[in-house]
């Protein structure tokens, strides 16, 4: 009876901290919760106990970078780093490549328009269009003189999200899937003292003298992530569904197996824009590929969530 009561009492203590969790498959009762709820929880697509089964399976992960291990942003990082001049350009670049992103426009009235092939970024050209994207950013950096310790310092604009590291221990192998630039990723890794993770990311080069000079050109962008986590369980022979990844974008979903465990964090301050993507179906397409919605701005309701499932349902 005493040691009963004391197993309670350690179980409650080791797992009062885990979110309230709503179940529903159906998307509009998604929106409706995230509309509604003003605290952190989980839904879940699935029912609880099938849930806590499949957490219980999860042996390695992937995971996106920017917004969901960090709170910061790499490219805004890096562009601080230079003159105002360079900066402005790089925003040019960006601002254009999301405003024509899924914008279904009027098509110009005649071919004479100078713009009318470039006013519209169609979908089959989005890769190619990421893909110069990133060259003509890496083209500013070495005109900003951008040295290989700068990038590697950048880390430090880089707030862990609370979890992170909890999360990125939980699992192995483990492997880290970004738009983003690799040296960055290993030295924000190397500085958490989360060594032994694989990166997939942008691979700057630099010459002699330690400055930017160009990047290898088998590129990760929001589409290609799937390959990167494709050959990732294809080298460590990670079942499907022993994978867990996590993501905050609809780009995410390229690395979400059917049979994965597939998780997308919405932080409390995004909840609105996320629900607006939800109701545009910007978001609703990686709706069937979800295992379940974390809204939190912590990544550590995850992590008690996989404990807690090892410590049940471990089969
Ligand atoms: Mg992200």
């Amino acid at each position: 009876m005493f040691l009963t009561l004391i197993v309670s009492s350690v179980k409650f203590n080791v797992w009062r901290f885990l979110v309230h969790i709503h179940v529903t498959p159906k998307l509009e009762d998604a929106i409706v919760l995230l509309e509604g709820t003003s605290s952190d929880c989980l839904i879940s697509l699935v029912p609880e106990d099938e849930l806590m089964r499949r957490a219980a399976r999860i042996t390695a992960g992937a995971f996106d970078f920017d917004g969901t291990l960090t709170t910061g942003s790499q490219w805004r990082a890096i562009d601080d780093l230079m003159p105002e001049v360079l900066r402005e350009l790089g925003s040019q670049n960006r601002d254009w490549y999301w405003s024509h992103l899924h914008k279904i426009g009027n098509l110009p009235a005649s071919v004479l328009d100078p713009d009318w092939f470039h006013s519209d970024l169609h979908e089959g050209n989005q890769k190619v269009a990421e893909g110069a994207w990133i060259a003509e950013t890496i083209s500013l950096y070495r005109q900003a003189g951008l040295t290989r310790r700068d990038i590697e310092d950048v880390w430090l604009a880089l707030p862990q999200r609370e979890g992170a590291c909890d999360l990125l221990e939980l699992v192995d192998p483990r492997v880290v899937i970004s738009f983003g630039v690799e040296q960055v990723i290993l030295s924000w890794l190397q500085n958490l003292q989360v060594v032994d993770t694989a990166v997939a990311a942008l691979r700057l080069k630099f010459n002699e003298e330690g400055v930017v000079s160009g990047c290898h050109i088998n590129l990760v962008v929001s589409e290609t992530k799937q390959f990167a986590a494709d050959r990732f369980r294809q080298i460590t022979g990670v079942a499907e569904d022993q994978l867990l990844v996590v993501g905050d974008s609809v780009v995410d979903v390229h690395m979400m197996h059917p049979r994965g465990f597939n998780i997308l964090i919405v932080p409390r301050a995004e909840a609105d824009k996320k629900l607006a993507g939800f109701r545009t179906n910007g978001i609703g397409v990686m709706w069937d590929r979800l295992t379940a919605i974390l809204v939190s701005d912590s990544l550590q309701p995850l992590v008690e969530l996989i404990e807690r499932a090892r410590a049940t349902h471990a089969t």
